[in-house]
C-alpha cells in the first residue's frame, strides 16, 4: 500500500503516518526528519536544507526529489510506504507519480489531515521533537513518559527551530501556497481522502484505518 499524507504542517500527519507505518508494517517517509538527520549530523546536504528550513522555506525541488527517489527506491519499500511531508509541490507529485508509473504501481490514497490554522499555531508551540529517533510528543495533549526525554530512545527533546510562532506562520502560508494545491491535484486524480485532524489522535487514526480498510463508502 502507498499512501501519502497531505495536511498544513502540524496537523498531525507525522503522529499518524507512524502510527498507520506501524499497524500496516510499512515504512514510514519523512523528508523533513531526513533534513534534520542531516543537519544533525552536518552533511553537506543538510547544511543547504538547513539554510530553506531555519526561513520556513521548501528546500528546492531538485534537492528533495533526490533524496526521496532514493529512498523509495530502498528493498522496504516493495511492500509500500507512507509519505509524510513529500510531495510539497506539484512538480514534486508528478515526479512522484512517473516513478510509481515506470514500476507499473500506483499511489493508494492520498489522505488530508484537515486542521484549521489557529489551532495549528497552538499545537507547533507545544511540539517537542526527538532528533535522534524523529518521534514527536505535544507538552499537553501527548505528552512524553518521562518530561523532556523520548519514550523510544531516551534522548533529549527539543522544540524546533522552525516550530517559533514566527517561523510557523510563514510555514502557513507557504503550505497555503505551493502544498494546497495538491488537494486538488489528488482530488482529481480520485485517490483524495479527507479526515478531520482536530479529533483526538486516536479518533484520526480510526477515520484513516477506516478509509485504508475499504470502509468508507465514498
Ligand atoms: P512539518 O511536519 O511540521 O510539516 P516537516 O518535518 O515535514 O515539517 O518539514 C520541515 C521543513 O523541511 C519544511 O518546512 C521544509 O523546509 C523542509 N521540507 C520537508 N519536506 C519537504 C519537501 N517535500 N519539499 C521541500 N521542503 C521540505
Ligand atoms: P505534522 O507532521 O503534520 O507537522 P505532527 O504529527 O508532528 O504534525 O503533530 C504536530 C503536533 O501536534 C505534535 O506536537 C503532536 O504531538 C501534536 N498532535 C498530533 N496529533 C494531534 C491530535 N490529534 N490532537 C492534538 N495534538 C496532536
Ligand atoms: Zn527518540
Amino acid at each position: 500500500m502507498k499512501i501519502i499524507m497531505l495536511g498544513a504542517p502540524g496537523a498531525g500527519k507525522g503522529t499518524q503516518a507512524k502510527m498507520i507505518a506501524g499497524k500496516y508494517g510499512i515504512p514510514h517517509i519523512s523528508t523533513g526528519d531526513i533534513f534534520r538527520a542531516n543537519i544533525k549530523d552536518q552533511t553537506e546536504l543538510g547544511m543547504e536544507a538547513k539554510k530553506y528550513m531555519d526561513q520556513g522555506l521548501l528546500v528546492p525541488d531538485e534537492l528533495t526529489v533526490k533524496i526521496l527517489l532514493d529512498r523509495v527506491a530502498k528493498d522496504d519499500c516493495r511492500n509500500g510506504y507512507v509519505l509524510d511531508g513529500f510531495p510539497r509541490t506539484i512538480p514534486q507529485a508528478e515526479v512522484l507519480d512517473k516513478a510509481v508509473e515506470e514500476l507499473n504501481e500506483s499511489i493508494d490514497f492520498a489522505v488530508n489531515v484537515d486542521v484549521k490554522d489557529e489551532n495549528i499555531i497552538k499545537r507547533m508551540s507545544g511540539r517537542r521533537a526527538c532528533l535522534k529517533c524523529g518521534a514527536t510528543y505535544h507538552i499537553e495533549h501527548i505528552p512524553p513518559k518521562q518530561e523532556g526525554i523520548c519514550d523510544s530512545c531516551g534522548s533529549e527533546l527539543v522544540l524546533r527551530d522552525d516550530d517559533k510562532p514566527e517561523t510557523v506562520k510563514k510555514r502557513l502560508s507557504v503550505y497555503h501556497e505551493q502544498t494546497q494545491p495538491l488537494i486538488d491535484y489528488y482530488n482529481k486524480k480520485g485517490i483524495l481522502r479527507e479526515v478531520d485532524g482536530s479529533q483526538d489522535m486516536n479518533d484520526v487514526f480510526n477515520a484513516i484505518v477506516a478509509i485504508l480498510d475499504g470502509a468508507d463508502k465514498h
